[in-house]
């Protein structure tokens, strides 16, 4: 699970009891961290590293380079060993406490900053123990705010974070006023979340809707500020979500700043740096645009190794995008040069590039064009070398600078219970789940609040499969899911196929498979021992298999003389299939051959009926029914089959 604990990586284990050691080491295995253990309990056949100071002097050693650090040991221990070394909500790391029983879980510190909190639940997943979760926000099913934009690349901006969080736990009417960037963060609110959502992205949900008319009813005009509407004006603090600076106002206010400013830069040759930074700050302020929602600097091929625009780029560590002039001179600017075309074979440097930079992303959403704002200055200053344009263009879809992934994970039959431990820590993991609505429904429980989730007809699998590997490209971490296992009938293939067409490079974005029950499996364990000899699956769809194809496949598997299990037996447009294929089998095995057709296995309508190849179709058979055919020798027993090993010729 290499991909899941990347993102929590260095992280540390630490014991000093050697009893405790075991599922440590198990944690640590799994996900590829550092376990530590005192010298005194060096043991050659651990696989741990040891430490010879005291814990409190390992610490200070390993504080500054860990972003989680895992201890069993008790509490008071725990927090009287951190209480000297944290400094910092940024940049300490995350806690987390294992109760020397491993019954119980906490997170200390770095519950949103470090994702402590996902660690915590993930970990107790692996452990079957209980997580213990303090952070308000989570507990209400609220967003961290003070967390929640990173998934979207989003940089924090000003602002009081401790008084706009207390506010929002407390429930007090807070206006929301996103301006640019994605709205998925507030599609899972729960009914009495306290948000006013300002002009800009809005609550459309009826709850939403009725909120706002209870505001604008009661209003009585506490904070009446310019910028307030009616409905906002009982607001006690903000979140302001935007590319513009912080606005001013007399509450608490905490900004997000989506990245959605693309800066173009010309320059001749050996431009100072100051120079081209004071240009781009001017520009800047100015427009009264915030330096955190730049998305990235761009500029002509030439310019790739430009002094000055690299200093920049790597001082604000933002990423540089750089263009052909072919590619720039294809884009409509409103100041076209004839001069810079001389130069450089192109009208239009600085502007061309802000536009062409902005038009990026391969995120479906992104149906508009990127409009520039700032029209192209040019910048000298007394003393400083060369000369410098600045263009500045908005776009409305952030760039993300994060590494997606794509977790395709199959999640069995139906009941929870049936899920792996493997496919539950992915999907905790995840941060957008992408799956057909029923079988999103049947795993519920397991999901997050602050989980995006996309349902989609069954029919769109090709859509979810593009649509997952686009987000996960864009820097998302997606966990696509199938029923049974997903590599069998199931997405896995889908996604994988789409991207080997898109010559992916195997890499980027990682991919990770969670194996899950298929169907098969699970009715087999329903009715005894079935599948004992080889056996085999055949999918009656014919919708993307020509139908002569599966026809000689039921062939092979009836003389072959497999235990047969048939997928999508049968639905409303396909009626006829199951008939030929009972037909085949009878022409190759007796009447009396023992059939199961197990339908919806281990969810609540599950049924379950044992018959024979000859009755068979006396049964209702639908797109939730596996049918499963003997083989010669599967013998009826009660209410089992049992398909005899083989060697002792006789069950
Ligand atoms: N990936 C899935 C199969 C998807 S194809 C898996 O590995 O199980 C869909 C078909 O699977 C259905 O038409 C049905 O034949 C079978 N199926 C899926 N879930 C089932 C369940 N709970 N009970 C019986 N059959 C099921």
């Amino acid at each position: 699970m290499k991909y899941i604990f990347a993102d929590y990586h260095p992280l540390h284990f630490i014991t000093t009891s050697p009893e405790k050691i075991e599922q440590l080491e198990y944690l640590n295995k799994i996900t590829q961290g550092f376990l530590w253990l005192p010298k005194k309990i060096h043991n050659d056949n651990l696989s741990a590293n040891f430490y010879d100071s005291s814990l409190r002097e390992h610490l200070v050693n390993i504080w500054s380079n860990s972003k989680c650090i895992v201890f069993c040991l008790t509490l008071g221990a725990v927090t009287r060993l951190i209480a000297p070394l944290l400094t910092n909500k940024k940049t300490d790391p995350a806690i987390i406490v294992i109760d020397p029983a491993f019954e119980y879980i906490i997170c200390l510190t770095g519950e949103h900053q470090h994702q402590g909190d996902k660690l915590t639940e993930i970990l107790a997943e692996l452990l079957s123990a209980k997580a213990i979760i303090t952070s308000a926000s989570s507990n209400l099913n609220l967003p961290a705010i003070d967390s929640f934009g990173y998934t979207f690349g989003w940089k924090k901006g000003e602002g009081d974070w401790t008084k706009v969080s207390a506010n929002i736990t407390q429930n007090k009417p807070t206006l929301i006023k996103q301006e640019s960037g994605l709205n998925w963060w507030c599609q899972n609110l729960p009914i009495n979340h306290p948000f006013i959502f300002g002009e800009g992205i809005k609550d459309n949900s009826k709850e939403g809707e009725k909120r706002e008319e209870d505001f604008l009813k009661q209003s009585d005009d506490d904070f009446a500020k310019s910028i307030f509407t009616e409905a906002e004006k009982q607001v006690q603090a903000m979140v302001y979500i935007g590319v513009n600076k912080t606005p001013r106002v007399d509450i608490p206010i905490v900004s997000w700043h989506p990245r959605g400013v693309w800066v173009g830069i010309g320059c001749e040759r050996d431009t100072s740096p100051i120079l081209i930074e004071n240009a781009v700050n001017s520009v800047l302020a100015q427009y009264n645009l915030e330096k955190n929602a730049i998305a990235s600097l761009a500029t002509i091929d030439l310019k790739a190794d430009e002094v000055g625009i690299l200093e920049l780029a790597q001082k604000w560590q933002l990423p540089l995008k750089t263009f052909t002039s072919e590619e720039l001179n294809l884009i409509d600017v409103p100041n076209p040069s004839s001069i810079v075309e001389h130069e450089v074979g192109t009208k239009s440097v600085a502007e061309a590039s802000a536009l062409k930079a902005g038009s990026w992303s391969n995120l479906p959403e992104n149906n508009f064009s990127p409009t520039l704002i700032a029209p192209k200055q040019i910048f000298k200053q007394e003393g400083l070398k060369g000369a410098v344009t600045v263009a500045i263009a908005l776009s409305n879809l952030e760039y993300n600078p994060r590494q997606g992934k794509l977790y395709l994970i199959g999640t069995g039959p139906g009941a929870i219970e049936y899920l792996t431990t493997a496919a539950k820590t992915a999907l905790r993991d995840a941060e957008i789940i992408i799956g057909y609505g029923l079988y999103i429904d049947l795993i519920k429980p397991l999901l997050h609040p602050s989980q995006i989730i996309e349902t989609s007809n069954i029919t769109q699998e090709k859509q979810r499969a593009e649509r997952a590997i686009a987000l996960a490209q864009w820097g998302l971490k997606v966990a696509v899911i199938s029923s049974g296992d997903c590599g069998i009938y199931g997405m896995a293939g889908l996604v994988l196929e789409i991207l080997a067409n898109q010559n992916w490079d195997g890499k980027q974005p990682p991919i990770q498979v969670f194996s899950g029950i298929t169907a098969m499996q699970s009715v087999a364990a329903k009715i005894g021992s079935p599948l004992m000899h080889d056996f085999c699956a055949i999918s009656l769809s014919d919708l993307l298999t020509p139908w002569d194809v599966i026809e000689k496949r039921l062939h092979a598997a009836a003389t072959g003389d497999f235990i047969t299990a048939i997928y999508n037996p049968r639905s409303q447009t396909r009626q006829q299939q199951i008939i030929t294929a009972q037909n085949i089998f009878l022409q190759y095995r007796s009447g009396n051959t023992p059939v199961a057709i197990a339908r919806s296995v281990t969810r609540e309508d599950e049924s379950i009926i044992l018959t024979t190849l000859e009755e068979m179709l006396n049964h209702p058979i639908d797109m939730v029914t596996t049918v499963l055919i003997g083989n010669s020798s599967t013998k009826r027993y009660h209410d089992l089959l049992i398909t005899p090993r083989g060697y002792l010729g006789q069950c």
